[in-house]
């Protein structure tokens, strides 16, 4: 027993979607999952610009190292605000001080300012993907850590999805991409299946039919909140990661919801499988391995006790032997200062979304 871990890893995470808490109502009540990216998510990363990506990754990076997270990989899109988009969420996880691995999630699904979800996959890659995939290229190639980000392989065409691939082939770096998520995507495993590569990230999985390449990336309240159904994760031999899919960073509730969900039809499910699944994140973060983060309870390292133990909290992380939480609250960055720059973006946000 213990009341130290080492740095926890968000696996997935969408920290432009931080302030989306409190936007405006939908001008329609979504009734299915495509209808929910219709009219929350495409609508909010249209209306994002260089400086509200900073404020939103900032809070997110933020709350993230005070639950303890010390690193997280991000998927980024913002359609009118591409090119330096990863620069500067990088620029705002250093201030905060948490690792990151970014990617901008390319898509064919923009031509000019029409945005059209039916995207015909026989088309040839449109110019807004070019501009995606070249951010990705930008960012790598001047030092960034990251991955070459597709947004799913219902918005891209094969070409898009051949272009991503042979990019990352050619950056040494892995794709990071929604898999079936809803059904929309049902197709995404028969299309990638001659191109996922080991170091690839396949993110939810919950409708995926063939076995891909790659790592798994498990969503659990994301995917409740969907409405998608459970993605089964034990299921395929692939090593398994815990994200949140932008609905924060609290790894340790994250565990609780995905053991628990996997409880709900396996009585047999142990939180040993959740636990285990956030610890693969460190194959992307080592340095995690020598954070030491302090919890408010003294068997915080064990997957029984914080599965049945809401509430634990984080009273301080070191990471190179700096402390930068220390009593639960920041040493290294102004939390309010954070909030109110948060908030001021978000309410130019939520004008632009009225
Ligand atoms: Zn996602």
């Amino acid at each position: 027993m213990s009341f130290t871990t080492n740095g926890l890893v968000c696996g997935h995470h969408h920290l432009y979607s931080s302030l989306a808490r409190g936007m405006p109502a939908p001008p329609q009540t979504p009734t299915s999952f495509l209808s929910v990216l219709e009219n929350v998510w495409w609508r909010l990363d249209a209306a994002l610009d260089l400086d509200i990506i900073y404020w939103s990754a900032a809070l997110g990076a933020a709350e993230a190292l005070l639950n303890g997270t010390t690193a997280i990989i991000d998927h980024h899109e913002s359609p009118f605000a591409i090119e330096d988009s990863l620069s500067i969420i990088q620029s705002a996880c250093d201030m905060v001080g948490v690792s990151s691995n970014l990617s901008y999630g390319v898509t064919d699904r923009w031509t000019g300012n029409t945005m059209s979800s039916a995207v015909d996959t026989s088309s040839k890659m449109t110019e807004e993907a070019r501009r995606g995939l070249a951010e990705n290229e930008r960012f790598i190639r001047s030092g960034g850590r990251g991955m070459v980000g597709v947004h799913a392989a219902f918005t891209c065409a094969d070409d898009t999805l051949h272009a991503a691939a042979d990019l990352a082939k050619q950056l040494g770096v892995g794709v990071h991409i929604h898999v079936a998520e809803g059904l929309d995507d049902i197709d995404a495993g028969q299309r990638l299946q001659s191109l996922a590569q080991d170091d690839w990230l396949i993110v939810h999985a919950v409708h995926l039919k063939e076995k891909l390449n790659g790592t798994l990336a498990h969503n659990p309240r994301s995917n409740m909140n969907n409405a998608v159904g459970y993605a089964h994760p034990t299921k395929w031999p692939n090593d398994v990661i815990l994200g949140t899919d932008g609905i924060g960073a609290d790894m340790l509730e994250e565990v609780r919801i995905a053991y628990v969900r996997q409880r709900e039809s396996d009585i047999t499910a142990s939180p040993e499988d959740a636990w285990q699944w956030l610890s693969n994140g460190e194959k992307f973060f080592p340095e995690v391995r020598n954070d030491v983060v302090t919890w408010s309870y003294d068997h915080s390292d064990s997957p029984w006790h914080v599965a049945f133990t809401p509430g634990i909290r984080c009273t301080s992380v070191s990471r190179n032997g700096e402390l930068l939480v220390s009593d639960g609250q920041p040493t290294k960055f102004d939390m309010n200062e954070i909030r109110a720059k948060a908030a001021e973006a978000s309410t130019t946000l939520h004008e632009r979304l009225s």
